[in-house]
C-alpha cells in the first residue's frame, strides 16, 4: 500500500493555482479551504451576489480562526488575499486543477465541464464534486475525459475529513494522483474509489438511513433513536444529520440510489424522509426538518 501511495505521489502535476465553479455551500467551503492551506483559489460563479456570499462565509470562518489564536491577521488577510472571485473564465490558463461545484444537475454540470475545458490548458486536471451524478456520464461531454475524475467533498468542508476521488472509466493515473494531491494539501483524508451510484459512503449511509426510517415507521420516537446513536459513539444520530444534510438532498440521492441498486435498495414506498420532503420541511436550512430550527 505504501509503495502504491508513493507511485501515486510521483505521479501527481504540481498545483500552484486551483479553481472552483460555483461559490455555493460547497464552492465556497472549497475555497476557504485551499486559501487557508496556501492554495490560491479562482472561485467562478454565474450571479455576483453568490461571490459576494462565498467570500463572506470564508471570512467568518477565517475570523473564527483567529479569534481562537489559530491564525493572525495578517494570515487572515493573506487567506481571504487566495481567494479570487470572478464572473469569468479570464484568468483559467494558470489553473492546474478545477473543482466543479454547481448546481446537481447533469445538464448544468455538462454544459459547465465543456466551457472550463475550453478556458483552461490541456493537461489540466478537471473534477467534479457531484453527490449521485455518474462521473462517466458527466466525462462524456468532455474533450480529454482522461483528465476528469469526481473529487466529493462533504458538508461542511472545512470540517469533514473525508473526500472521495471517483474513478471513470477514462480517467487517468495522472489526474487521480494530481486530485489525490490536492486533496491532501487541503488536509483531507482522500480514498479513491470506482465511479457507480453513491460512490462509497453513499452506499453506507442510504442503507443505514433506510434502517432507521423503519424504525420510524414502526413507531419509535426519533429522539430515542438519535440518542441511542449518540451513545453508540457517533457524533450525531441520524434524523439530525439528515437534517444537517438536508431533506431534499437526502431524498434526491436515495432515489438515485433505488435506481442504481433496485435489488438491495428496495423502494419502500413512502417514508417518513418522503413525508417531509413533500411538506418543504427540508432540515436545518429551512429552518425545521425532523426537529425544529429556531
Ligand atoms: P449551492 O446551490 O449552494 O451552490 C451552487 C452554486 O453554483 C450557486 O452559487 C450557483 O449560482 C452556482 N452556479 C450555477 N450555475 C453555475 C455556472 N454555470 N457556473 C458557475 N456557477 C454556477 O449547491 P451546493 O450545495 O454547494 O452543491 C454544489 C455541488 O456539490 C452539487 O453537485 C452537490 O451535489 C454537491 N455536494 C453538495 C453537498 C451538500 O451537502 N450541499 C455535499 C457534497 C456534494
Amino acid at each position: 500500500l505504501k509503495r502504491k501511495a508513493r507511485e501515486l505521489e510521483r505521479a501527481a502535476l504540481p498545483i500552484d493555482q486551483a479553481a472552483v465553479l460555483g461559490a455555493g455551500i460547497m464552492g465556497g467551503g472549497i475555497a476557504y479551504q485551499s486559501a487557508s492551506k496556501g492554495i490560491p483559489i479562482l472561485m467562478k460563479d454565474i450571479r455576483e451576489p453568490a461571490l459576494q456570499l462565498g467570500l463572506s462565509e470564508a471570512a467568518k470562518l477565517l475570523e473564527k480562526r483567529m479569534e481562537k489564536g489559530h491564525m493572525t491577521t495578517a494570515d487572515m488577510a493573506r487567506a481571504m488575499g487566495a481567494i479570487r472571485p470572478t464572473l469569468s473564465y479570464g484568468d483559467f490558463a494558470g489553473v492546474d486543477i478545477v473543482v466543479e461545484a454547481v448546481v446537481e444537475n447533469p445538464k448544468v454540470k455538462r454544459e459547465v465541464l465543456a466551457e472550463v475545458e475550453r478556458a483552461v490548458r490541456a493537461d489540466a486536471i478537471i473534477a467534479s464534486n457531484t453527490s449521485t451524478i455518474s462521473i462517466n456520464q458527466l466525462a462524456a461531454a468532455l474533450q480529454h475525459p482522461e483528465n476528469f475524475c469526481g473529487m466529493h467533498f462533504f458538508n461542511p468542508v472545512h470540517m469533514m475529513p473525508l473526500v472521495e476521488v471517483v474513478r471513470g472509466e477514462k480517467t487517468s493515473e495522472t489526474a487521480i494522483a494530481t486530485t489525490v494531491a490536492y486533496a491532501r494539501k487541503l488536509g483531507k483524508s482522500p480514498i479513491v474509489v470506482n465511479d457507480c451510484p453513491g460512490f462509497l459512503v453513499n452506499r453506507i449511509l442510504f442503507p443505514y438511513f433506510g434502517g432507521f426510517a423503519r424504525l420510524v415507521a414502526a413507531g419509535l420516537d426519533i429522539q430515542r433513536i438519535d440518542m441511542v446513536m449518540e451513545r453508540f459513539g457517533w457524533p450525531m444520530g441520524p434524523a439530525y444529520l439528515l437534517d444537517v444534510v438536508g431533506i431534499d438532498t437526502a431524498h434526491h440521492a436515495r432515489t438515485v440510489m433505488v435506481e442504481g441498486f433496485p435489488e438491495r435498495m428496495r423502494d419502500e414506498g413512502p417514508t417518513a424522509i418522503d413525508a417531509l420532503y413533500q411538506a418543504q420541511r427540508l432540515g436545518q436550512k429551512s429552518g425545521a426538518g425532523f426537529y425544529r430550527y429556531e
